[in-house]
């Protein structure tokens, strides 16, 4: 394939066609040139184009809250988070944030990925709304749901299937609902009332949460089933992988979990003066941060974390290993335990396997801090026969980890979200909630190209001295901060294409192009039976050249050949994801547009 080198071609390939010679214009990428449309093609360019919310499981239109912020409506950019995503500021703290790693500014040459999570956090740091609640999207339907468990994904499950007008319980062993929220993630990364606000909205809605109740021990599954019309198991993931080793049963040994749960619940575990935290994902560094403060005070204090692995594959919150290193907790990986030291039946210490070298070495330990991983706990699920109906089977189903193993805060509300949309068709016997791509024509992006030269706004953060178990160590963007952050989002669902039919061939977009492959001169393009080009021939000749084409996947949406385009062969579009009830066919989406 030919590249484009910057060249003067001005006056010259205007002259080359005659309008009746000139290439047919190639079907359009998408399925409509503005309203809803449905087809695969239209879908497609919403997954290439605007990678960010393709990689939300929640499916957030991140452009799109973006975009509000930046012009100062947080009320608006929490709204189109809440809807969503169901928890804009929890998430705003803690999401694994996959959408940033595959934001379109994070592109080689391009600079750092847009902060998307910390500028959610910023709409609700700055939403002075105060509580929202969602309206409803069907009337009363009269069918009853239990859902068990009340993390991420129950809540998620119960609010989505309660604005689709079912009557919602949710039953909660602990004594307060939220899951790992409360019970896993320290306060110092995720304040407790941030919790409790956002799932007020919740049970605002009219759902009701009974705490302390254990499905299997307080009240059985077989006798809950007969009394709803379905039943969302979502009881997480509480089963924590033990060691396998001999004498994990020494005192000293603790899964993560339960570390985490006791500290959560103010209770202060001893840990002697020599801490290991085996494991590489969220709970170890949870156990080591948190083991951490706990031992500020002790002289001669001793805390490590090591993983069989290496860094780069560790399952951590962005930003976490710097944390880790400015708090002064050192890490070393690929290190495999393989037995734990005792004398006289007390913990000393373990030793480890040095992957590769296969070299032992011992560490010294009073506590051993397993993070190494839990399973969902099925025991409670009782009796074999529960299943044994087909009517049972078919009325329950299961949501977030508990379904599909640990994962993250945002797997868990996407998968719950699809579940809630599952129960609903097999409660009402149709598919009532729909998703199409919503195509507006627009005048602009509302951006300039100096933006694109505005760096990531760092996060500011609590000095280490300050540092405790309860203060949040993510101090928030200040206003200023939140709005430059929004600025730097390409705003990739905006569409700029060429009409081939008004083209002159000025070459006037190509020099005022900022990326060498935005817009290309093209010998020849193909496309898919559905519209999709699929390969092109771009070439450095004029007199070889057959049509001038964008390269959606290369534009960053800088609007410059808008501007430069002396016939207004440039179009622009709006492309957005509609994920609605399909009961109002208007065109319109009063929740997700901007
Ligand atoms: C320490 C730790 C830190 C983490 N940090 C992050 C992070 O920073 N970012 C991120 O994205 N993810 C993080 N994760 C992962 C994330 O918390 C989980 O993926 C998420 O909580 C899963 O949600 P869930 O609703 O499926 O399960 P859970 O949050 O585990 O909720 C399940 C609920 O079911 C209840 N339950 C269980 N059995 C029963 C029963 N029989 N009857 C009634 N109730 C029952 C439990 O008490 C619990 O409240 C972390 C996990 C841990 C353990
Ligand atoms: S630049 Fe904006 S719209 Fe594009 S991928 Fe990044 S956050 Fe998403
Ligand atoms: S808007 Fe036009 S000039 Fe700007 S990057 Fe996209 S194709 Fe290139
Ligand atoms: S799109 Fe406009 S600026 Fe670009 S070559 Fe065609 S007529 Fe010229």
């Amino acid at each position: 394939m030919h590249r484009i080198h910057a060249m003067d071609l001005s006056g010259q390939i205007g002259k080359l066609f005659k309008p009746k010679e000139r290439p047919h214009s190639p079907t359009a990428e998408l399925s409509v040139k503005t309203g809803k449309g449905c087809a695969k093609k239209d879908f497609q360019w919403l997954t290439t184009n605007v990678p960010c919310q393709a990689a939300c499981p929640a499916g957030t239109d991140i452009p799109g809250y973006l975009t509000a912020i930046a012009g100062g409506e947080y009320e608006k950019a929490y709204r189109i988070n809440l809807i969503d995503n169901v928890f804009p500021a929890v998430l705003g703290r803690v999401c694994a944030r996959p959408c940033e790693s595959a934001c379109r500014h994070g592109y080689e040459g391009l600079g750092d990925p847009v902060a998307i999570c910390f500028s959610k956090r910023s709409a609700d740091d700055f939403n002075a709304s105060g509580p929202v609640l969602l309206e409803p999207w069907f009337p009363n339907s009269g069918k009853k749901v239990a859902v068990i468990g009340a993390g991420v994904a129950g809540l998620t499950a119960a609010r989505q299937l309660k604005l689709m007008g079912h009557d919602v319980t949710v039953y909660e062993k602990h004594d307060s609902p939220g899951g790992m929220l409360n019970q896993g993630i320290p306060e110092f990364r995720l304040p407790r009332e941030i919790i409790a606000r956002e799932i007020a909205q919740i049970t605002g809605l009219g759902i009701e949460i009974q705490c302390g109740v254990s499905i299997g021990d307080d009240l059985k599954l077989t006798d809950l089933i007969p009394d709803v019309d379905a039943v969302v198991m979502a009881a997480g993931t509480l089963k924590p992988n033990l060691l396998n080793l001999p004498n994990h049963e020494l005192p000293g040994i603790m899964h993560g979990l339960d570390f985490l749960l006791q500290v959560n619940e103010g209770k202060t575990p001893h840990l002697g003066k020599n801490v290991i935290v085996i494991g590489g994902g969220f709970t170890a560094m949870d156990c080591a941060r948190t083991a951490r403060r706990l031992g500020a005070e002790t002289a001669q204090w001793d805390l490590k974390v090591l993983y069989r692995r290496s860094k780069d594959v560790m399952r951590v919150t962005p930003g976490e290993l710097e944390e880790l290193d400015i708090e002064g907790i050192p890490l070393e990986c690929h290190a495999t335990p393989v037995a734990y030291l005792e004398k006289n039946g007390r913990l000393t210490g373990m030793k480890f396997r040095r992957t590769g070298t296969h070299e032992e070495f011992d560490v010294p330990a009073d506590t051993v801090l397993l993070a190494t991983g839990q399973f969902p706990d099925h025991s409670w699920e009782c009796e074999p026969e529960t299943f044994q109906t087909l009517e049972n089977f078919q009325k329950v189903f299961a949501a977030g980890d508990y379904a599909s193993g640990a994962s993250s805060l945002i797997d868990a509300i996407g998968h719950a979200k699809k579940v809630a949309e599952k129960v609903d068709q097999f409660l009402m016997g149709e598919k009532r909630m729909e998703k199409s791509v919503l195509v507006e024509p627009a005048e602009t992006t509302g951006r300039s190209v100096e933006m694109n030269r505005i760096p990531r706004n760092r996060m500011p953060m609590l000095p280490v001295a300050e540092r405790s178990l309860h203060g949040e160590v993510e101090t928030g963007y200040r206003r200023k901060d939140a709005v430059s952050e929004a600025n730097r989002c390409y705003r990739c669902h905006f569409k700029f294409e060429i009409d081939q039919d008004k083209c002159i061939k000025c070459d006037w977009c190509l020099k005022a192009k900022p990326r060498p492959e935005c817009i290309l001169m093209l010998k020849s393009i193909e496309h898919d039976n559905e519209g999709r080009a699929v390969s092109w021939e771009a070439t450095d000749y004029v007199r070889e050249m057959n049509m001038i084409w964008i390269n959606q996947d290369e534009c960053i949406r800088c609007g410059a050949c808008l501007k430069a385009c002396p016939v207004d062969a440039i179009s622009l579009q709006k492309v957005s994801l509609f994920s609605g009830t399909n009961i109002d066919n208007t065109g319109e989406n009063p929740e997700n547009s901007e």
